[in-house]
C-alpha cells in the first residue's frame, strides 16, 4: 500500500485521472503545504475526498501521546504497518518550534550511552514515514509554525540516506521548511557527509563528536572505528566549504570519562579550525549505560573553558526529561524478539559496530526488545 506521503506527484496525478489538471497542485498543495487530512480539502468535492482518503492512507498510528513543559513538548510513539515503532517530539519555544524525527525503527550504530544504540536495528524508515511524522508535529503546533526540522530521533539519518534526503526534499519544497532550518545528525558516516556535498540544498550538519581523540571515541561511538577522526574532520571540512553552513559537534558530557581540561583542549583543536559550533549535552541516564552525567558545575565549567579558547558552544536546554523525552531516553514500545536473534546491547568487546552503507536497504536486521531514542532541541543555558 501506497503510504500518503510516499505518493509521488504522478502518483497523485495518476489517482486523480479523469479530474481537471488543477486538482493535482489543489491536492497536493493541500497534503504538504496546509499538512490536511483530504477529508478537511472542503475544495475538493466529497467523493474525491473519500477517495484519496482510502486510496493514500496514513502510515503511523499513534500509539500514545505525552506531554510535558506545561504541554510545551509533546512525545509520540507511533506503530508503523509492519509492528516497528518510532517516536517523534514537538517541542515549543518561545521563539521557534522544533521537531524531532526518527529516520530509523532502532539504530545500528550501537553507540553504548544512547538507548536506542542499547536496543539495536530494526528497520528503515521510508521516505513518507519521516515526512510524517513532521505533519503530525505541525497539525499539533498549530496555530504555532513548525520552524526546525532535526533528524536526532531515532536512528542514523546517514545509514538511511535516500530516504532521509527524500525527506529533506519534501520538507524543502513542499511543505516550506527551508533547508536552512534543516539539521542532520550523525554520528560521522563519513561517506554520507561527503555525498550531503554535493546536494543542492544546504541542510545544517550536526555530528555527534564526544570525543576527540580515536581510543576513546573507539569505544564511545563505534563507528569511529571505521571512520576514524582524520577522516572524518576532513569530510566536515569538505562539507563547511561547499555547503556554507554551520557545522556543529554534539558532546555529551560523561563524569569522568569526556569532560576533563584535556578533553575540552583536544576538541576545542578539532573545532576552532572548522569553526564548528559545540552543543554541550549533560549525558541523560539511560538504563544500559553505568556512567553518570557530569554534574552541572562541570558542564557550565566545559563550556565556559571552550569559549575561552575561542569555540562557540552552548549547553542544551533540557526538554521533556520527566517523560523520558530527553537525548537517548525515549523508550518505545515493547518488541517481541525473535526466536535466535542477539540480545540487546552493545557489540562484543572489540568487535566493529554493525555497519550500513549510506546508500544500501537495511541489513543484519534483528528485532530487539525495545526501542528507545534520544531527542533533545538546542538552546542556551
Ligand atoms: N544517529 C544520529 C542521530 C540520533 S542521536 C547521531 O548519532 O547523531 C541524537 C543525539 O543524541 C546524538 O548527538 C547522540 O549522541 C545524543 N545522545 C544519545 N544518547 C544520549 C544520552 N543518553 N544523553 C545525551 N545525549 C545522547
Amino acid at each position: 500500500m501506497l503510504g500518503r506521503y510516499d505518493a509521488t506527484i504522478d502518483d497523485v496525478a495518476g489517482l486523480l485521472q479523469g479530474e481537471p489538471d488543477y486538482r493535482v497542485r489543489q491536492l497536493w498543495e493541500g497534503l504538504y503545504h496546509q499538512a490536511r487530512f483530504p477529508a478537511e480539502m472542503t475544495d475538493l468535492p466529497l467523493d474525491l475526498r473519500a477517495r484519496v482518503e482510502a486510496a493514500l492512507p496514513m502510515m503511523l498510528t499513534e500509539v500514545s501521546r505525552v506531554t510535558a513543559d506545561g504541554g510545551d513538548t509533546v512525545k509520540w510513539l507511533w506503530s508503523l504497518s509492519d509492528g516497528a515503532a518510532v517516536e517523534t517530539v514537538l517541542m515549543c519555544y518561545p521563539d521557534r518550534v522544533t521537531v524531532c524525527v526518527s529516520t530509523q525503527a532502532g539504530c545500528a550504530m550501537a553507540c553504548g550511552f544512547c538507548a536506542t544504540g542499547q536496543a539495536g536495528f530494526r528497520r528503515n524508515l521510508r521516505t513518507g514515514e519521516i515526512v510524517e511524522q513532521v505533519i503530525a508535529a505541525i497539525r499539533e503546533a498549530r496555530p504555532r509554525r513548525v520552524s526546525n526540522v532535526v533528524f536526532m530521533g531515532m536512528g542514523e539519518p546517514l545509514a538511511n540516506y535516500d530516504r532521509t534526503w527524500g525527506a529533506v526534499q519534501r520538507l524543502h519544497t513542499d511543505v516550506g521548511i527551508s533547508a536552512r532550518h534543516l539539521t542532520l545528525s550523525t554520528v560521522g558516516i563519513v561517506p554520507g557527509i561527503l555525498r550531503l556535498t554535493g546536494e543542492s540544498l544546504p541542510v545544517n550538519l550536526a555530528v555527534s563528536l564526544h570525543a576527540a581523540n580515536d581510543a576513546l571515541r573507539d569505544s564511545l561511538v563505534p563507528m569511529n572505528r571505521r571512520y576514524p577522526l582524520d577522516m572524518l574532520v576532513e569530510a566536515c571540512g569538505s562539507y563547511v566549504a561547499t555547503s556554507g553552513r554551520r557545522l556543529s559537534f554534539e558532546w555529551a558530557l560523561i563524569d569522568g570519562v569526556n569532560d576533563h581540561d584535556s578533553d575540552v583542549e583536544e576538541l576545542a583543536g578539532l573545532a576552532r579550525p572548522l569553526s564548528a559550533h559545540v552543543n554541550v549535552i549533560p549525558l541523560n541516564p539511560t538504563r544500559g549505560y553505568e556512567y553518570p552525567g557530569s554534574p552541572r558545575r562541570r558542564v557550565r565549567e566545559f563550556r565556559e573553558a571552550l569559549e575561552a579558547r575561542g569555540v562557540k558552544a552552548t549547553v542544551r536546554v533540557t526538554r521533556g526529561s520527566d517523560i523520558d523525552a530527553a537525548c537517548g531516553q525515549l523508550a518505545g514500545a515493547a518488541f517481541p524478539v525473535a526466536p535466535g536473534s542477539p540480545a540487546p546491547g552493545s557489540p562484543a568487546p572489540g568487535s566493529p559496530a554493525p555497519l550500513v552503507s549510506p546508500s544500501a536497504g537495511p541489513t543484519g536486521q534483528k528485532r530487539t526488545s525495545a526501542v528507545k531514542l534520544g531527542i533533545q532541541d538546542r538552546g542556551r543555558a
